[in-house]
C-alpha cells in the first residue's frame, strides 16, 4: 500500500514516536504547527472517517486524554485543539488521522469558526435535524 503512514507504522520511513499500542501509533506531526503537534492513527489502513471501523475509532480516542495531558505536562499549553481533517481538499494523506495541537499565547495558529446563529430561524435548525434523522434511518 502506498500509504506514508502505513509506512511510519512499519518503520519502513522514520518518524519521532509518541506513543505506540497494538491498534494505535501517535507520532511527531513534521510540520509542527505548534509546539508538540501530534498526529493519533490506527495501525489499521482508513482512508478517512468515512471508512473508520468503530474498533479502530475506539482505540484512538481511548488514547486521546492521556496524550493530551502529556502534552500539557510537557509544555504547560494554554488549550489545545483536536482536528481531523477528512477528504480533499482538507485531507492531504488518506489515511485516517487527528490532530492533537497545543495551544500557546501568539502562536499564529488559524481554525476559525463562524457562528451563523443570528441568520437562522428555528425552522432552519428543524430543516437540518429532519435531514439528518431521514440519513440515520437510512
Ligand atoms: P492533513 O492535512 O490533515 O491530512 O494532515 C496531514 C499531516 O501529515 C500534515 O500536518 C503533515 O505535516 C503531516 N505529515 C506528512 N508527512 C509526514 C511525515 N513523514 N511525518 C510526520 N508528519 C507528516
Ligand atoms: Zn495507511
Amino acid at each position: 500500500m502506498d500509504c506514508i503512514f502505513c509506512k511510519i507504522i512499519e518503520g519502513t520511513i522514520p518518524s519521532y514516536k509518541v506513543y505506540e499500542d497494538d491498534q494505535v501509533y501517535a507520532f511527531l506531526d513534521i510540520s509542527q504547527g505548534t509546539k508538540g503537534h501530534t498526529l493519533v492513527v490506527p495501525k489499521n489502513h482508513s482512508a478517512s472517517v468515512f471508512d473508520l471501523p468503530e474498533e479502530d475509532a475506539k482505540a484512538i480516542f481511548r488514547v486521546v486524554p492521556k496524550l493530551s495531558n502529556t502534552l500539557k505536562k510537557a509544555f504547560n499549553p494554554i488549550g489545545l485543539n483536536i482536528v481531523s481533517n477528512n477528504e480533499k481538499p482538507y485531507q492531504t494523506v488518506d489515511h485516517f488521522h487527528i490532530h492533537l495541537l497545543p495551544r500557546y499565547e501568539d502562536d499564529e495558529l488559524v481554525l476559525s469558526m463562524i457562528n451563523r446563529m443570528n441568520d437562522l430561524e428555528q425552522k432552519d435548525y428543524v430543516e437540518v435535524l429532519d435531514a439528518i434523522k431521514v440519513a440515520m434511518k437510512a
